[in-house]
Formats: C-alpha cells, structure tokens, sequence
C-alpha cells in the first residue's frame, strides 16, 4: 500500500478529473489529493518521489488537456491560498485564484492587473506560464517568487531567473513549481476607475471569446503577423468538428467541447487544423493548451516537464507531468513508456538518451 495514504488519509482514489478543467475533457486519477499547505505538498511530493509515482500538478485547469484514459500516478490539486497585501506589493501562495489577486490589487487601489481581468486559473499557473493579454503579461509585475525544485527544495529567485517570453517561462523546462510569488503594482489608484477598466475587460472578452468548454486560445500566436486564430480561419478552421471537438465559429483558436469530446477527438481536430496551416502558410502551430498523458511518456510526446533518470547507462527521459525522479536509479530494471507503451528495459540494455530521441 502506499504511503501516501498512511500520511494522507484523505488521499482519494479514481477521481474524474473533467470536472476539474474548462475543457470537462479528462479520465480519473489513481491517487488524488488536495494540499492546502506547503508542507503538505512536500511530503506528497517526496513519498510519490520515493514510491516512484508520477505526479501532475493541477492549477484551476484552464490550460490543460488531460488524457480521456485519466492520469495514472498522484494528482495533487494546489489550494494553498494564503494572500496579504504589503505598500503596493501582493503577496500570494499559488493556489490563489488569479481573479482574487486582481480584486485585491483593485480594492488596494493597486493599478496594472485590470487588463488581466477575466482569465481563469490560479496565480501560480499565470506566474508560471507567464499569463498574458496584448496590454500585459504577469510577468511585468512579477518581483519574486519562492519555488520548490526537484530536490524538493525551496528557493528563492527574482523575476530574472524565469526568463519571462511570450506565454513562456524557464519553469516550463525545470518543472520547478511556484509555491508562492510577489508581485509589484502601481500605488495610488482608485478602486472605482480600476473596477471600470475591468469591466471594460471583460466585455471586450465577451463580445470576442466564445463562452463553453474550452481552454481559451489552443495555439500559441506564432509570429506578430499572424495570429493563430487567423491562420486557422483561414484554412476554413471555424466550425471545424471531430466528434464533439469542435473550432468555435466565434473565434477560430478556441476549440470547444460541444458535448461529450475526447482527448483524442481534440488532438485530431488539432492535427488536422496544424497540418492545413503548415501546408498553405509554412507555419507550424504550436500549442498553448498543455496536454497531459494518461502516463508519462517519452521526450516528444509530452509538452510539460520531464525528469531525467539516470540509469547506470545514461540517463533516460522518464515521462511527463512533474515525476521528480530525477536521480532515481533503476536497478536491475528500467520502466520507460515509448509512444504511451510500457517497456522494461534491463539496466545494461537501458536506451540512451539519444536512442529514445529518434
Ligand atoms: C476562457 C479562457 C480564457 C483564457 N484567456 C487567457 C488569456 O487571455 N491569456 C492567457 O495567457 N491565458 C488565458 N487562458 C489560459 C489559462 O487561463 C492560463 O494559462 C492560466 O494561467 C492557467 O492557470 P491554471 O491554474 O488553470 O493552470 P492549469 O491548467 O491547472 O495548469 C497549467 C500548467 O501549469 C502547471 N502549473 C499549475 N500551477 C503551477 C504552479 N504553481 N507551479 C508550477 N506549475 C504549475 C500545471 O502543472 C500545468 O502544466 C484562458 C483560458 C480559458 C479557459
């Protein structure tokens, strides 16, 4: 039995997991468990590590694609959620909901978030994947933050060490976690004239955005020319369908689910719409909605960060989703899963790093 339920007893099992995106697309969890402190979510973390459990950490799941066959390993849903203002600095755990960090800034009359106004998720996930709108990115106000690393150490670092771009943060390849993060915002504003430009926001984002499941725009924007939604229109995207995935006739980089889609149905759809736009534009779409598999996989066909397990022959990618076995060794065998296949590979047969890349 694992450990994870003599620490917590609350630890649940076979929980579905569609429930818990904008997209209501996704299996069950094996284990799943809610943390709502730090510490708990080290000892989680550290048990699945020593029990070799793959981990996915769930935010608001607003820009996740999760497996329809589920997530074989610990889901960990982050509701750690302490928050305090100080002068014109917010100070948030992770879990915290974006949308109560920028009513916070408002009611401080703390200017800069307003145009953030209307994303889901949590703070954490935006500090993360750099969350943004063409007026601002959340990492323009970001001072510092405290991450755990796969060490399952804290540290602190300042906005540098995230190497902020577009959508687009160096945790994104570390797989290191925000466990908490200050931000810095304009002092001196006025509630009621912030609340305005929100609202303004959100009726903007009304008029433009269809409502439904989805996990708002699907494809990064590749280049300042073209948008995706553009390309994808273009290739006659809109009202494209496969199953009950569906591209949204309102705004051609929303994919929906129009009922009952599949993981599956929404990566076909994707694939079709990516191969129309890399044959009439050249381009190649990526995507911004992470897809997380049902089990880790190899390098290639998971988009989140991996661990490297070093083997006594090199070291081997071992999937996706925050596995922190980074360092784990595998003796007399190594589990590796190659295009979603589990094999188990004898140490001294044990592919390398390259060999898997191929
Ligand atoms: C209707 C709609 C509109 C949207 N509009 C915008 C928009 O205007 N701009 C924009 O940028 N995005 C937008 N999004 C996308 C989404 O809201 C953001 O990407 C958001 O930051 C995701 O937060 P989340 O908590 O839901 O993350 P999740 O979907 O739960 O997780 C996303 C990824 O982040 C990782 N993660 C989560 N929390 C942490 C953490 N604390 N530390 C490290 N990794 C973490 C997860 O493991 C996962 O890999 C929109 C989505 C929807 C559904």
């Amino acid at each position: 039995m694992t450990q994870l339920r003599t620490r917590f007893p609350e630890l649940q099992e076979g929980v579905p997991l569609a429930p818990l995106t904008t997209m209501k697309i996704g299996g069950d969890a094996r284990y799943f468990l809610t943390v709502t402190k730090r510490e708990d979510l080290v000892d989680a973390l550290r048990i699945a590590r020593e029990e070799q459990i793959p981990v996915f950490f769930l935010g608001g799941g607003s820009n996740v694609l999760i497996s329809s066959q589920g997530f074989a390993g610990l889901v960990i849903k982050n509701e750690m959620r302490a928050m305090r203002v100080e002068g014109n600095r917010i100070i948030a755990e992770s879990g915290v909901i974006l949308a109560s960090v920028i009513k916070a800034a408002k009611d401080n009359g703390l200017v800069g978030l307003a145009p953030l106004h209307g994303v889901p998720g949590t703070f954490g996930a935006a500090v993360r994947g750099n969350c943004g709108v063409p007026q601002c990115e959340t990492g323009d106000f970001v001072v510092s933050a405290v991450l755990l690393d796969k060490n399952l150490a804290y540290k602190t670092v300042d906005r540098e060490y995230f190497g902020y771009s577009y959508r687009h943060s160096h945790l994104k390849e570390s797989g290191e976690i925000v466990v908490e993060a200050t931000i810095e915002l304009l002092p001196g504003g006025d509630p009621k004239q912030i609340q305005e430009e929100m609202m303004i926001m959100l009726k903007s984002r009304k008029a433009k955005q269809p409502w439904g499941k989805s996990g708002g725009s699907f494809f990064k924007n590749p280049t300042r020319e073209y948008s995706a939604g553009f390309l994808v229109d273009q290739v006659g995207g809109k009202g494209m369908r496969v199953g009950d995935a569906l591209v949204s006739e309102m705004h051609a980089n929303f994919f929906q689910n129009a009922g009952h889609a599949t993981s599956e149905e929404m990566q076909s759809l994707a694939s079709l719409i990516k191969q129309r736009v890399k044959e009439q534009f050249n381009i190649a779409l990526e995507e911004e909605v992470e897809f997380i598999e049902a089990r880790p996989s190899a390098k290639g066909h998971y988009r989140g960060a991996g661990g490297l397990v070093a083997t006594d022959h090199g070291a081997v990618e071992y999937g996706g989703g925050y596995n922190f076995l980074e360092g784990v060794r595998f003796p007399p065998q190594c589990a590796v899963y190659l295009h979603g296949v589990l094999c188990w590979y004898p140490c001294r047969n044990t592919p390398s790093w390259d060999s898997i890349e191929q």
